[in-house]
């Protein structure tokens, strides 16, 4: 997928479609082998927590053009991939909401 490609994903809120490439699967799958299948977040708190994610440090949307840089991907556990990404769950809740109403009426 080109840095083109993604932008426009993101343009077009289909991020989603990005994250369920081969590519991608194949990226973070090494980045947490890298990682030791550790969220890097609780060991440098000192910590251990089993690590599902791989977080972009910089953000995807403002560095698509790190998208698959090793250096810009780090293995993280869900409960701190949730705390780094407040502004996912304000959305899903919003859509929560929305859909309430929806069915209310
Ligand atoms: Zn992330
Ligand atoms: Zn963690």
């Amino acid at each position: 997928m080109t840095v083109d490609e993604i932008r426009l994903l993101i343009a077009n809120d289909r991020i989603d479609k990005f994250y369920n490439r081969r590519a991608w699967r194949r990226k973070s799958k090494q980045i947490l082998k890298r990682d030791n299948n550790e969220c890097q977040i609780h060991k440098r708190r000192g910590g251990y927590a089993r690590a599902r994610n791989v977080h972009h440090i910089k953000e995807l949307k403002d560095f698509p053009e790190l998208a698959y840089d090793d250096e810009n991907l780090e293995a993280v556990c869900i409960r701190c991939h949730n705390e780094l990404h407040p502004e996912k769950l304000e959305r899903f809740r919003k859509k929560e909401k929305e859909f309430t109403n929806e069915e209310r009426w």
